[in-house]
């Protein structure tokens, strides 16, 4: 049945359409715990966004999160502060969250954190943009300054969404939340569309075969919305379809002061007089080094100490292939086709290099030309994206000096920041000849690589053609009544196991989709005026495709 009431667009599906918000936002509540299991300690390994937000859910329903944390509370949400500049932040993870991702801005209007938009090309929070492409730098407001090119391209891709992919029923359907609706077309796409690359579906559709190299060339290198997107032009084409029918890359926020709060913020937030700090006493426990069956009911966890501690439920929420190279996991934990899905998971690569400014000098125009010295900048070169973070006039600012992905991302994998810094300066001169960027630049740069952090090995899930059973298997994990007991108890949840990896709303998603699991292992159960995930499983499962 479609809603009558009008909700904003949301990640409703589309593979597994339900109201994650409308859950959440019940005053029944998410469920109940049998009073003999209410107390009972749950391990929760990873203190990301997917972890923390499945942790204070427990803890709301009587039970004990007891939080692993091999590096630092909020995961790849990561505000990073330059040296004693204390609300000068780099976002070295998610940094712009589009408002449909309506489970996680429930977490961030709970704790009262202050948004606004982010700074997007040819957006109004983003005054000029630059497009560099083949040496040639255009000056742009919005989509009507760039030459025709560019509207062409923009109309093809909407018309292949459309011609090709049922853009506007499959919208339509999301947005009313008809869970029918959206699960009777996504169907059909998913069969279609499984086995085929972005790539394929660009170059294969009449719209942009009608048009030439050059437009496809170009749609890759800027795309529309927030940037470049050859880079996933690899990826299976229901990725991309994910990331544009629930809006993704519309109307992004960025969270003033940095994302990290959303999951510190959990940790330190009062829950009837406790808070997930003061449950651990001020620090999660450490690491994890090995997951173990010890008997029927237990689990075991020890983390890098050697401390071992038995568990009845235990939710995983870190990157997947840790599981089976830096945690010990016993291999009966999980069937042979989760471990192929969880080993043959893909990881995409991401580079990011900033630095603070002395001001957003940007904002002053060339008195002949009206021109500013550097905007935001996408090009062909290697930084691929240039934003830029204005904290107040004569306010130290941020400069995000690129933004690269995959192969860019590669190219500058073994330099250090300060090389990585230089680089990138020497490129912006190329467009921008008269701006001395270097002598605004205050205080250390700040890089990250998330592939070459041994807690990540990556920044997140790129799902390749022919990995929809792999992802269906993952985000099924948390229905276990009909694995067998060695199976069951143990959960996973976060950006590696959602389908829409890159967006903390399938973090988020998925330590629902978890905590719901775990309610159904303890013997408890949701209020029937406010089912989970769980409960409406049976009509609403993602389609399955034969092995
Ligand atoms: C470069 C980049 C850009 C992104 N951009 C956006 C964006 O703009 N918008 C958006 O919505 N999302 C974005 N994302 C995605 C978003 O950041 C993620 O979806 C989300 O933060 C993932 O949360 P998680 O809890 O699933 O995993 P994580 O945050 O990775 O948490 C897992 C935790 O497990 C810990 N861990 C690892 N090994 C162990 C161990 N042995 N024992 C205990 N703990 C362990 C890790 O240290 C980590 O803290 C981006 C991510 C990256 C990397």
């Amino acid at each position: 049945m479609a809603n009558t009431i009008s909700k904003p667009l949301s990640a409703f599906g589309p593979d597994f359409p339900f109201a994650y918000d409308d859950w959440l936002a019940n005053n029944a509540g998410l469920g109940s715990i049998p009073a003999d299991r209410q107390g009972t300690e749950v391990a929760v390994v990873g203190g990301g966004i997917g972890g923390l937000v499945a942790a204070h859910e427990l803890m709301k329903l009587g039970l004990v999160p007891v939080v692993y944390e091999s590096g630092r509370l909020g995961g790849r949400l990561r505000s990073q502060r330059f040296g004693a500049a204390d609300d000068v932040i780099a976002e070295l993870g998610g940094m712009r969250f589009p408002r449909s991702s309506t489970a996680f801005f429930h977490y961030v209007d709970m704790l009262g954190l202050s948004t606004r938009p982010f700074p997007n090309p040819l957006t109004p929070a983003a005054p000029t943009t630059v497009i560099d492409l083949g040496g040639v730098p255009l000056y742009a407001e919005t989509l009507d300054d760039l030459p025709p090119l560019f509207r062409e391209i923009a109309e093809a891709w909407d018309t292949a969404l459309n011609e090709h992919a049922d853009f506007a029923d499959m919208r339509a359907a999301i947005d009313s939340r008809d869970a029918n609706e959206v699960r009777r077309r996504w169907s059909a796409l998913v069969e279609r569309w499984d086995d085929r690359t972005f790539y394929d579906f660009v170059a294969s559709s009449r719209s942009f075969s009608e048009l030439s190299f050059r437009h496809r060339e170009v749609f890759g290198q800027v795309g529309f919305g927030t940037g470049g997107w050859d880079s996933d032009f690899p990826n299976s084409m229901l990725e991309i379809l994910r990331v544009v029918l629930c809006g993704f890359e519309d109307n992004q926020h960025l969270i003033v002061g940095g994302a990290e709060q959303v999951p510190r913020g959990l940790w330190s937030l009062q829950v009837d007089g406790q808070s997930l700090d003061s449950l651990h006493r001020g620090a999660p426990r450490p690491g994890v080094a090995a997951i173990r069956r010890a008997g029927d009911d237990t689990i075991d966890i020890t983390d890098r100490n050697g401390v071992s501690q038995g568990y009845s439920a235990v939710l995983i929420a870190t990157q997947s292939w840790l599981l089976t190279t830096s945690i010990d996991v016993d291999e009966t934990l999980f069937s042979q086709d989760h471990w192929m899905a969880l080993d043959r998971t893909r990881y995409m690569q991401s580079a990011k290099t900033f630095v603070m400014v002395d001001r957003p000098f940007w904002n002053d125009r060339d008195p002949v030309t009206g021109r500013p010295p550097l905007a935001m900048t996408l090009t062909d070169r290697n930084t691929r994206g240039t934003y830029l973070f204005d904290n107040g006039p004569d306010q130290p600012a941020v400069i995000c000096l690129s933004y690269a992905w995959e192969a860019d991302a590669a190219k500058v994998l073994t330099m250090s920041a300060h090389h990585r810094t230089r680089l990138a300066i020497e490129t912006l001169k190329k467009i921008y000849p008269d701006t001395d960027l270097a002598c605004h630049v205050i205080g250390e740069p700040i890089t990250v690589s998330w592939e070459s952090d041994p807690d990540f090995l990556g920044a997140f899930k790129g799902a390749l053609p022919g990995h929809y059973r792999y992802n269906r298997r993952m985000y099924s994990h948390f229905m276990q009544d009909a694995f067998p007991s060695t199976q069951q108890g143990v959960f996973l949840a976060g950006d590696d196991v959602s389908w829409t990896p890159g967006w903390a709303e399938g973090a988020v998603q998925t330590a629902l989709n978890a905590v719901w699991g775990i309610v159904h292992h303890f013997g408890g159960s949701t209020p029937v005026t406010n089912p989970g995930p769980g409960d409406v499983w049976a009509e609403r499962a993602p389609v399955e495709r034969p092995d």
